[in-house]
């Protein structure tokens, strides 16, 4: 560890934070979290268990009513200061994401940039949230809709945007008037708990925002949803995890929202813009390391242009400076942790063992901490399982197509459907083909989708519910209809 980071680190809150206290866990445990460029401690972090559990939801429990009675100004005035506090210390943000994630200093920057935009964006929506009133079809009766939020709420979150999908959700919640226990993943903890000390000093009253590390996360989150006091459940991740707390949230039959994996086809049409299918593909697939539930996970190029795609983006790939993310001049930081790496590398080697070929890469640097080369891989094979997993990795499978309905077909060949690629020169194509896709968003000649205004978020396998934008709200709402006879 640098001087750098200790200094970083010093300050830092390490407990859990349950009732606006920092409180160390009942058993005393802690964990490790480990800086991914060099394999170090970087600090050890209160490890919580399901007394803790218990004890952030009578937090959150006791502080429920006031919060949801104070008026949507005053929450909206204290979001919007937690996104003036958050963008104040922006920089000491990214360098923090940075050091337990690994990311390049220029993605985490983006990452506090975009992480602090949903309180204010939900900071707006607070007081514009309306319900309705109707006339029965009957003319005998006034339909009353109100929104009401929908009660405590616990939120986990993965490590790959550790500030971005807390303020996520967090925002909205809070915007909807719901006190919340966050779970954040073991490998970055540090961001969720910094972000605790934001918000309080924005004046989040205590047990409104509750943060509980814990390794034990299953145990943890569990007694969580069997607690009748909680309502909501809403979970990043990945679909192997979804489904698990899909089925524990049945028992209570808790409203749940379940942002989960995706397998992003990027397509290029020969009548494509290549510059711009080339700059879209690189923030596409590398942004992170390309450790993004939207990250382009296959490329399908037409045919006559594969070739020159490839070239360029094998180009492009192979001047990128892979480094230590905290250092200025990376673009490419490590992966989060080891076996983020052997699990990329098996893909690589499934590929290449099935016939395909690493134009650029395809192995790990010779250096310590997590690293992978950017890689592109042309002639994959279509059944290789790099084509079917998420890659989490800085990998570019290249595969071609002949027509649209192959192209489109391909595309279609998942079980997931968070995002998609289309670039093409032809917008009445682009619209035919965004349309066919079967996902929840579509870049038409843009590689990144992202945007606190929008609703984020996935069909078939890759989710349930919308994060950002209005939509982003009423996940954390309940409409209730009162009759009023006329
Ligand atoms: P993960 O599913 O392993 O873990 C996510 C969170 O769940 C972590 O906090 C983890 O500690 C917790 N967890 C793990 N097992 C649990 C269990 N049995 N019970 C309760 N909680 C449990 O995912 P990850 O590796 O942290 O993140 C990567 C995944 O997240 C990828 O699949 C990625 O696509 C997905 N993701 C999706 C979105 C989206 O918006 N759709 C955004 C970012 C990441």
């Amino acid at each position: 560890m640098g001087d750098n980071s200790q200094a970083l680190v010093g300050d830092l809150l390490t407990e859990l934070y349950i009732g606006g206290e920092a409180v160390p866990a009942g058993d005393g445990g802690r964990f490790d979290v480990l800086d991914p460029a060099t394999g170090d401690v970087v600090a050890s972090v209160a490890d919580g268990t399901v007394d803790d559990a218990i004890a952030a939801v009578d937090a959150a429990d006791k502080a429920a009513a006031a919060w949801a009675a104070t008026p949507p100004r005053a929450r909206a005035e204290i979001l919007r200061k937690a996104f003036e506090l958050m963008s104040a210390q922006s920089e000491d943000l990214a360098r923090l994401i940075s050091l337990e994630n690994g990311k390049a200093l220029p993605d985490a920057r983006g990452e506090v940039a975009y992480a602090a935009e949903f309180f204010r964006w939900y900071a707006e929506e607070a007081v514009r949230d309306i319900g309705s009133v109707t006339t029965a079809p009957s003319g005998a009766n006034r339909i009353l809709v109100v929104h009401q939020p929908v009660g405590i709420c616990v939120l986990v979150t993965p490590w790959n945007f550790p500030a971005a999908m807390a303020t996520r959700k967090i925002g909205p919640a809070l915007a909807a008037g719901c006190t919340v226990i966050l779970k954040p993943a073991s490998d970055t903890p540090l961001t969720a708990l910094a972000m605790a000390r934001i918000l309080e000093a924005a004046g989040v009253p205590a047990g409104v925002v509750n943060v509980l590390p814990a390794r034990r996360s299953g145990a943890v989150v569990s007694a969580m949803l069997h607690d009748p006091r909680v309502r909501k459940l809403s979970f990043t991740g990945s679909t192997e995890v979804g489904r698990v707390l899909l089925k524990e949230a049945a028992d209570q039959v808790i409203n749940t929202s379940m942002e989960l994996g995706g397998n992003a086809p990027f397509v290029v049409f020969a009548d494509a813009d290549l510059d711009a299918a080339i700059e879209g593909a690189m923030v596409a697939k590398m942004r992170n390391a390309g450790e993004a539930c939207t990250a382009a996970n296959r490329f399908y190029v037409e045919s006559s242009v594969a070739d020159e795609f490839g070239r360029r983006l094998a180009e492009r790939m192979s001047a990128l400076a892979v480094g230590p993310g905290t250092d200025e001049a990376t673009q490419v930081g490590p992966l989060v942790n080891q076996d983020a790496v052997d699990k990329v590398d098996s893909l690589v080697r499934g590929a290449v063992d099935g016939g395909a070929k690493a134009v650029v890469g395809g192995g790990r640097p010779d250096r310590p901490g997590f690293y992978y080369d950017p890689t592109v891989l042309v002639n994959v094979h279509p059944d290789a399982p790099i084509l079917k997993e998420e890659i989490f990795g800085p990998v570019a499978p290249i595969v071609t197509f002949d027509d649209e309905d192959e192209a489109i077909r391909l595309a279609n060949d998942t079980e997931y459907g968070l995002v998609a690629y289309v670039y093409t020169g032809d917008l009445a194509r682009g619209l035919r083909v965004t349309e066919r896709i079967e996902s929840g968003m579509v870049g038409l000649n843009r590689g990144l989708v992202s945007d606190p205004a929008a609703p984020f978020g996935g069909v078939k396998q890759s989710g349930i519910g919308r994060e950002g934008g209005h939509e982003g709200m009423l996940d954390y709402v309940e409409a209730k209809y009162i009759a009023v006879q006329w």
